[in-house]
């Protein structure tokens, strides 16, 4: 009795925290927008982790052919792995946002790491793009009240959104991924899907199939695509010659 008393008690807990530090939704420690306040018909693709090659460009010829515009959050060093990607990515017109320098997890857990890490990811995409990155999604969405303050003195908005599918890094059929992400897309929804696999390379096949079966879907339904600035009204990049 007493050990399933304290199970229960665990679990809350474990609960407690991962909706305080982690959940999409918790506001707890300032804004953390995980959706566009409008009744329009439009959705934000978000993609993370990448780049991670084929896939990514795999992700970017598919959205070319549908005129499709979406906003990628890239981890540093798997950009100093493919720039050209980064690069095309910008080109074509959609918005970078950064996640980090290493993605690591240990990096979350000290602070003083994890502030140099957020700022390296962030000056290698403005050293590669020539502009500076706004916008910035924490890897696993966890945060604390420090982080979003240096964020803001950064000049770097955190931006949260919904899981395409809880399970995505397992990779369930494309039908699977697509179902649950399409049973989550409201006006002004922001879709987190994963380009990238933890920041290293790994197979994300599933998710570019997925991801042509949600957006063909959507067009159909009469949705259209914002990137995250158009869709929350804010700047994706700080202006020019500014930090
Ligand atoms: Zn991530």
């Amino acid at each position: 009795m007493i050990i399933l008393a304290s199970g229960s008690i665990s679990a809350v807990v474990l609960g407690l925290g991962y909706w305080i530090f982690m959940s999409p939704y918790s506001q707890l420690f300032g804004d953390f927008s995980y959706k566009g306040m409008t009744s329009g018909k439009v959705v934000a693709l978000t993609f993370d982790d990448g780049p991670n090659e084929p896939f990514t460009s795999e992700i970017a010829d598919f959205l070319r052919t549908r005129a499709v515009t979406a906003t990628f959050f890239q981890v540093g060093r798997c950009v100093d792995r493919n720039p050209e990607v980064t690069e095309r990515l910008a080109r074509e017109g959609h918005l970078i946002g950064t996640h980090s320098y290493s993605h690591r997890f240990r990096h979350c857990l000290r602070w003083s790491i994890q502030k140099k890490d957020i700022e390296r990811g962030q000056q290698t995409l403005t050293t590669l793009l020539g502009r500076r990155p706004a916008l910035f999604r924490p890897p696993w969405l966890f945060r604390h009240p420090s982080m979003l303050r240096t964020l803001r003195v950064q000049g770097l908005e955190p931006i949260s959104g919904e899981f395409a599918h809880v399970l995505e890094v397992f990779q369930p059929s494309p039908e699977r991924i697509a179902r649950r992400a399409l049973a989550k897309v409201r006006p002004g929804a922001i879709l987190i899907f994963h380009d990238g696999f933890d920041a290293r390379t790994g197979p994300r096949g599933r998710t570019v199939e997925a991801v042509k079966l949600v957006v063909d879907h959507l067009l159909r339904d009469g949705y259209s695509f914002a990137t995250i600035d158009e869709l929350l009204g804010i700047p994706g990049y700080h202006a020019q010659g500014k930090s």
